[in-house]
């Protein structure tokens, strides 16, 4: 019994240093360049990332059962979202926008400004293996497709129009995009 109770009482003492609060959830990525983010909603990424999984392996059927009709054609099959539509379009708050099929982080949102458009728009991405690039012919024109550095979801198209310091447009699919909030 006493034993019971020590054991009890270490996993009280553990969960205070360790922050245990229920469903609040830290990104764990690149510990010594992230800022501190927790959110108190839950991503279906998020269990997926703690079992360590492999996003390219990922099969389309995952897909279809946890993203949404929407999120699966636009991030999963390359479409785009209808302008003026997206749930970030308006976001004004601090933090990162991460991808929404796997939680890999894309943006901060000190990069996101208003260019007029219709979709959420950056001028930089959060670090070099946030994206990948591909030039995208479809429809009649050349453009640069960006894509998810980790599960190579669409997640729009970048131009060179862009305010400075970049030059660039990183213009985003809202549905493709996670906000996590963070204090600076
Ligand atoms: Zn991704």
């Amino acid at each position: 019994m006493r034993n019971k109770v020590i054991s009890l009482f270490s996993l009280l003492v553990l969960c205070s240093v360790f922050g245990c609060k229920g469903s609040s959830y830290s990104l764990h990525a690149s510990p010594s360049k992230m800022p501190q983010t927790r959110t108190k909603q839950t991503y279906h990424w998020q269990k997926m990332n703690a079992k360590g999984v492999d996003w390219k392996k990922v099969k389309a059927s995952y897909w279809k059962k946890h993203l949404s009709p929407l999120a699966f054609r636009v991030c999963r099959q390359a479409g785009t979202e209808r302008p003026f539509t997206g749930k970030h379009l308006h976001n004004k708050k601090k933090g990162l926008f991460v991808c929404s099929s796997c939680g890999h982080v894309l943006f901060d949102a000190k990069t996101k400004f208003r260019s007029g458009t219709g979709w959420p728009s950056f001028y930089d991405v959060y670090n070099k293996k946030s994206v990948k690039l591909h030039t995208d012919t479809s429809y009649g024109m050349t453009r640069t497709e960006v894509v998810c550095g980790r599960c190579k979801a669409h997640l729009g198209h970048v131009f060179k129009d862009g305010p400075k310091p970049t030059g660039l447009r990183y213009c985003m699919n809202s549905v493709c995009l996670d906000h996590i909030p963070t204090k600076k």
